[in-house]
């Protein structure tokens, strides 16, 4: 088995950094988890995925919508925030498949929400807070 890999950040700039560089290093069909709690950073990351991508339109939360695509970088880049998902049937409605066995890159917020119609190429990253380290620190684990 392959060791998780954990970075330490101490600014939200650090964070958009290590996305910045998960973006340039991305190949289509990639399928990234993002797990968090609420406020730990996983838009600031995403948006920092997205400029390594070289995406420069902005990105917006795609809460109301599920997912939100980017044509404009390298590949097609599917933002997904699961977050107010009532049933994991709601993705189907919205083609889930057709995106995780596309040519882009999705990258899924709150995936832990729809566990059971992950595709076993995903990767996961997760996002926690340490208060004792500081307020701005973040502990970022790769799988
Ligand atoms: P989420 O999408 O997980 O709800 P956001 O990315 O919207 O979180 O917000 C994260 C908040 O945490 C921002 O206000 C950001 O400035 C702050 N923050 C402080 N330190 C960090 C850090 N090391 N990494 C990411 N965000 C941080
Ligand atoms: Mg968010």
């Amino acid at each position: 088995m392959v060791e998780d890999m954990i970075i330490e950040t101490n600014s939200p700039e650090e964070t958009k950094e290590l996305g910045r560089k998960i973006g340039q290093e991305a190949k289509p069909g990639d399928v990234y988890a993002l797990l968090g709690d609420l406020g730990v950073g996983k838009t600031i990351f995403t948006k920092g995925v997205a400029e390594g991508l070289g995406i420069t339109e902005p990105i917006n939360s795609p809460t109301f919508t599920i997912v939100q695509e980017y044509e404009e970088g390298r590949m097609p880049f599917y933002h997904f925030d699961v977050y107010r998902i009532g049933d994991v049937e709601e993705m189907d409605e919205i083609g889930f498949d057709d995106y995780v066995y596309g040519e882009g890159m999705c990258l899924i917020e709150w995936a832990n929400l729809i566990e059971e119609i992950l595709p076993d190429h995903v990767k996961t990253i997760t996002i926690e807070k340490d208060l004792e380290k500081g307020f701005d620190y973040r502990r970022i684990t790769i799988e």
